[in-house]
């Protein structure tokens, strides 16, 4: 596949072109190119330029506000809510941000509930940003439903990810980030458009046998990793984003999107905890050790290692996307 060579710069610029001149604000443009950005430099394709068509697509329908401008309140010691303003989630996070390491510096432990925003993006960019402060963090965002719960045939759940984090002593944090489905849908995407092969559990089609064409599986449901486990993780993800901020379930994000690909509405619950208020001796030390004792086994690596891995050679190298992607960003601007 012919590919284009970009810098991080092109790409910041790149999507903050295609977003302002589709109905994004300066702020909002600015923000989603953020994450978009960070995820091209780690090497997550799923959630970089290839998001911006589906980005554009919902803006000019008005499904997005584009000009969303995010209100982060304290709603009482421990918890921070951000009325989204049915925007982008990128900016809400940001503005929910600094409350909620307030509130966990305060209290040992707070919550953020976001609430009418709509995320397209990887988890990973707020649960960082809240280790590199020292605290331990937690993200779950729910979607529309394209996971068949364990024994059923038919989309349920979201591919509703969580991320957790971790801070490093001396700076930087060890995070991970995963979907509950198998495959994230953003990958499923990329294979289809690629002509890969799934993995082997990753979905059934319509008619609910295993496939591993991604075409077949988008029409037909994703499975939840691990059988009952992932759809147990994907459960509390949907009870945490939906019942518990009161904001949609998987399936009434589904019932109210308008199908045009892009995101659907929805909330996001963020959780922080500052480790020095748990009484534990040296708690980042120690972690430091049980990463090492980890890594003593030949082939472990830590999650998270591989993105970081990527950051140390994009900004100088770039990244490359395909020819068609740059193409299809090209017509928006
Ligand atoms: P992956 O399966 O690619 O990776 C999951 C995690 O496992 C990562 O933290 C990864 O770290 C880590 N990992 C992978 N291999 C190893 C290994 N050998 N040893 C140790 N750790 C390892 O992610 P998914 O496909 O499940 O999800 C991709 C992204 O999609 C996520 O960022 C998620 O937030 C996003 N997503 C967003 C949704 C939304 O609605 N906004 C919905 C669903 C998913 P590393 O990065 O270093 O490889």
């Amino acid at each position: 596949m012919d590919q284009v060579r970009l810098t991080l710069h092109e790409v910041h610029a790149l999507a903050v072109q295609a977003l302002s001149l589709n109905g994004c604000d300066g702020e909002n443009a600015r923000a989603v190119a953020d994450t978009v950005t960070a995820a091209e430099r780690d090497g997550a394709k799923s959630h970089g330029l290839f998001r911006i068509p589906g980005y554009v697509k919902s803006l000019k329908n008005g499904k997005i506000n584009g000009h969303g401008s995010p209100v982060a309140t304290r709603l009482g010691p421990c918890v921070v809510a951000v009325d989204g303003d049915r925007g982008l989630a990128p900016l809400a996070i940001e503005r929910g941000r600094p409350l909620l390491i307030e509130a966990a510096r305060e209290n040992g432990m707070a919550a953020c509930a976001i609430r009418r925003t709509h995320h397209y993006a990887a988890l990973w960019p707020e649960t960082e940003a809240l280790a590199v402060e020292g605290l331990v963090a937690m993200a779950f965002v729910n979607a529309p439903p394209y996971v068949a719960p364990a024994g059923g045939t038919k989309p349920f759940f979201g591919t509703n990810p969580m991320s957790f984090a971790w801070p490093r002593k001396g700076g930087g944090a060890m995070v991970w980030d995963q979907a509950s489905s198998m495959t994230a849908r953003g990958e499923l995407q990329i294979m289809k458009r690629d002509g890969h092969d799934a993995p082997p559990g990753a979905g059934i089609d319509k008619e609910g046998n295993p496939t591993a064409d991604p075409a077949e599986i988008l029409e037909g449901a994703q499975l939840p990793f691990g059988g009952y486990k992932g759809g147990a993780i994907a459960l509390m993800v949907d009870l945490m984003c939906g019942p518990l901020l009161g904001e949609v379930s998987s399936m009434q994000a589904g019932a109210e999107d308008n199908k045009d690909g892009g995101p659907a509405t929805g909330g996001e619950l963020i959780l922080a905890f500052d480790p020095a208020h748990f009484g534990g001796d040296d708690p980042i030390g120690r972690a430091e050790r049980l990463f090492e004792g980890m890594l003593a086994q030949e082939g472990v690596r830590l999650p998270g290692d591989r993105r970081f891995a990527a950051r140390q050679t994009t900004p100088s190298e770039g990244v490359e996307i395909p020819l068609s992607l740059h193409q299809t960003i090209m017509e928006l601007v």
